[in-house]
C-alpha cells in the first residue's frame, strides 16, 4: 500500500476514496487468496496485526500468526470453501509492551463473476477495551448481585414502573415468595390490598418529583406476606440508575416485633402514668440527693405548688419538721433497705403545715426513689374525734350527765381506794350524805328545769367548799355524797374535821339560789360517818344514809354525825 494513490487512480474516483478509507481505517483489513496467501493489507493491519512485518503480501498468514490463530483463520477459510459465511471469531494477539489484545475477526468470501471463490477478505477489530468494559461491568453487576444476595437485610430493587427487578434471600424469607415469583411483578404485591393504589401513587411521585425522594427514608409501611400475615416494615430507599432507567433499592426491615414491644411499652407507660396522675395520694420521684424529678397532680393539689415549681425543689424543702440530717439518713436507709415508711409533716406553698404519711421505695434499675405521700389531715381529725368520743363515753360512764360530778360508780371506786389508804395510814376518812330538803316541791312548783338548775348550783357549791383531794359525787335524784380523805388518825379529831366540813357545806347550801328570775331558798340534810377499817363500802353508805335520815326526821337542814364507838 506504499505507492502514491494518484499514480493508480484519479484522486476523486470511488476507488481512490476507498483506498483512503482503507488506509485510515482503524480496523485491520487484509485479503487472501483461497489458500490463505495474503494479497493485500491495509496500514492498520500491517501495523498492529502483523507488527510491521515486511513484506506482508505474498506470505501465507500462517507465517504471520501463531498456530492457534492460524487454525482459526483456516477454519474460516474452510467455511468459505463450503460456501458458508463464517461467524465472527475472536483472536488473542500480542499488543504493544507485552499486552494482549482481543481481536474480533470477521471474514467474507470474494467470488469472481461466475461465482467461483477466488479469495477472502478479513476485518480485524481491536475490541480489547470494550471487552474490558464489559468484563468490568459484568464484575460490578455480579458483585452487586452477590452483595444484595448476601445482605442480611431484605433488599428489593424496583424499576420506575414498580416492577421488581431484584429480590434477595432475606426478602424471600420475610415475605414467603421466591425471587422468581417476585421478579417482574409489581412491587405492590407485597402490600395489603387497601394500600396498593395509594402506594402506587407515592411510588410514582417518588420517581417523578425529586422532593418526594426524601420521603423514602425511615418510612414505615404495612406489608403483607404470602400467607396474608401483616407485618410492620421500616423502609430505606436509595435511588439508582440502571442500564434500563431509574430504579430504587429498598432496604426493608420487619419491625413488627419492635412495634409490638414499643406499643406494649407505650401502653404500660400510659397505664402507669394514668395511675400516677389519678391516684388521690401524692407521688414524687426523687433523685438520691432529694431533687424532685417527677410529681403528680395530687401532690400539687395538696401542697399548692405547681408541677413546674416542684421540679425545682428538693424534697427537704417540703418537709416542715425534720432536719436535713434526718432526711439524708432516711434516704440513705432507703438506698440500703429499699423501703421506708414514716409519719411527718409537709409545708404547703402558703406556709401551712399538714400531717403526712410517707412511703419511700427504691427503684434500683432507675437509681431513683418513689415517694408516696398520704395526706393524714382527715385521719388525724378522725382520730381526734374518736379520742374525744372515747373520753366522752368515759365521762358519761363515770360521771353524772347533769352536774358532771363523779357518779355513784366512780365514787364507790374512789371510796375503795380511800379505804385501803386509810387502813394503811391509820388515818380516817369521812363520807357526807347530802339530800336536798323538799326538792320535789321545786320540781312541782317551778318545773323540772328549775330543779336541774338547782342541782347544778348545788354541785358547784360542793366543789367550792371541799379540797381538791376530796370528792363530791351525785348519787342520783337530789342525793349528793362528799368523801373526805386523809383526815386525822385520831378519831375525835377526825370527827371534828368531818363535822366542820359538814357545817361548812350546810351553810354554803343554805345561801339562796338564783334560778333565772327566781331567788330560791332551800336547805340540805347532811349525815356524816367516818371510815377507816371497814370491811366493805356498803356499811359506810348505810351509816351515812342513816345519819342523814335522822336529820330528815328531826326537822331537816342540819348535820348529824354517826356515833362511832370510841
Ligand atoms: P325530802 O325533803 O324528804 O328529801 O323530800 P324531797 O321532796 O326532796 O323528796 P326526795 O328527796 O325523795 O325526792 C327527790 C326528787 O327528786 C324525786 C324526783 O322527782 C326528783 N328528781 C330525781 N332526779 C331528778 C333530776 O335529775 N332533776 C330534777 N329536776 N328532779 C329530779
Ligand atoms: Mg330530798
Amino acid at each position: 500500500m506504499s505507492e502514491p494513490l494518484s499514480q493508480i487512480c484519479p484522486p476523486d474516483s470511488p476507488e481512490a476514496l476507498f483506498r483512503i478509507f482503507m488506509a485510515e481505517c482503524q480496523d485491520g483489513i487484509f485479503a487472501t487468496d483461497t489458500q490463505g496467501v495474503i494479497l493485500m493489507a491495509n496500514r492498520s493491519a500491517e501495523h498492529w496485526l502483523f507488527h510491521n512485518a515486511s513484506p506482508v503480501s505474498g506470505r501465507h498468514f500462517g507465517e504471520l500468526f501463531d498456530p492457534m490463530q492460524t487454525a482459526t483463520l483456516n477454519t474460516m477459510l474452510d467455511a468459505m470453501h463450503h460456501g458458508i459465511r463464517p461467524p465472527l471469531r475472536e483472536l488473542l494477539v500480542d499488543g504493544a509492551q507485552g499486552t494482549i489484545l482481543t481481536v474480533q475477526l470477521s471474514a467474507f468470501p470474494v467470488h469472481d463473476d461466475s461465482g467461483v471463490l477466488v479469495g477472502a477478505g478479513f476485518v480485524a477489530r481491536d475490541i480489547t477495551r470494550s471487552k474490558q468494559v464489559e468484563a468490568e461491568l459484568d464484575f460490578e453487576r455480579n458483585r452487586f448481585r452477590l452483595a444484595v444476595e448476601a445482605a442480611p437485610l431484605a433488599l428489593l430493587m424496583v424499576d420506575e414502573n414498580g416492577r421488581i427487578e431484584l429480590a434477595n434471600k432475606a426478602l424471600e424469607t420475610m415475605f414467603g415468595f421466591s425471587a422468581d415469583e417476585m421478579i417482574g411483578q409489581s412491587m405492590e404485591m407485597l402490600l395489603p390490598d387497601h394500600l396498593r393504589a395509594h402506594h402506587a401513587g407515592l411510588r410514582h411521585d417518588f420517581f417523578s418529583k425529586p422532593a418526594f425522594r426524601q420521603l423514602g427514608h425511615g418510612r414505615e409501611l404495612l406489608g403483607q406476606t404470602r400467607s396474608g400475615a401483616l407485618i410492620q416494615l421500616e423502609i430505606a430507599l436509595a435511588p439508582i440508575r440502571t442500564h434500563s432507567g431509574n430504579a430504587v433499592i429498598a432496604a426493608i426491615a420487619d419491625i413488627s416485633e419492635r412495634k409490638t414491644q414499643l406499643n406494649a411499652l407505650h401502653e404500660r407507660e400510659v397505664r402507669y402514668r394514668s395511675v400516677i396522675e389519678s391516684v388521690p395520694d401524692g407521688f414524687l420521684i426523687i433523685h438520691r440527693d432529694g431533687r424532685i424529678t417527677v410529681s403528680n397532680p395530687a401532690y400539687s393539689r395538696m401542697s399548692g405548688y405547681s408541677r413546674r415549681e416542684l421540679l425545682q425543689l428538693n424534697v427537704a424543702t417540703l418537709n416542715a419538721t425534720d432536719n436535713q440530717q434526718l432526711i439524708t439518713n432516711r434516704i440513705q436507709n432507703v438506698l440500703l433497705q429499699g423501703y421506708e415508711r414514716f409519719e411527718t409533716a409537709h409545708r404547703r406553698k402558703d406556709g401551712s403545715v399538714w400531717p403526712v404519711e410517707v412511703t419511700v421505695c427504691l427503684i434500683p434499675s432507675l437509681d431513683e426513689l418513689f415517694v408516696f405521700v398520704r395526706d393524714l389531715t382527715e385521719l388525724k381529725l378522725l382520730e381526734e374525734e374518736r379520742r374525744q368520743a372515747e373520753q366522752q363515753i368515759r365521762i358519761m360512764a363515770w360521771h353524772d350527765y347533769l352536774t358532771r360530778l363523779p357518779n355513784r360508780w366512780l365514787l364507790i371506786d374512789r371510796l375503795r381506794q380511800a379505804l385501803s389508804a386509810a387502813r394503811r395510814n391509820h388515818t380516817y376518812g369521812a363520807l357526807l350524805f347530802i339530800d336536798i330538803d323538799h326538792f320535789k316541791w321545786l320540781n312541782d312548783s317551778l318545773g323540772h328545769e328549775m330543779g336541774d338548775l338547782l342541782l347544778i348550783q348545788v354541785s358547784r357549791r360542793l366543789l367550792e367548799n371541799i379540797r381538791a383531794e376530796d370528792t363530791a359525787a351525785r348519787f342520783g335524784g337530789d342525793e349528793f355524797v362528799v368523801m373526805l380523805t386523809g383526815l386525822s388518825d385520831n378519831m375525835a379529831t377526825a370527827l371534828e374535821q368531818g363535822r366542820q366540813t359538814g357545817n361548812k357545806l350546810l351553810r354554803a347550801l343554805n345561801i339562796p339560789y338564783q334560778l333565772r328570775t327566781h331567788l330560791y331558798r332551800c336547805t340540805p340534810s347532811i349525815g356524816i360517818t367516818l371510815f377507816q377499817d371497814d370491811e366493805d363500802t356498803d356499811a359506810i353508805f348505810r351509816r351515812a344514809d342513816r345519819a342523814m335520815y335522822l336529820v330528815k326526821s328531826s326537822g331537816r337542814n342540819a348535820v348529824h354525825m354517826h356515833e362511832h364507838a370510841a
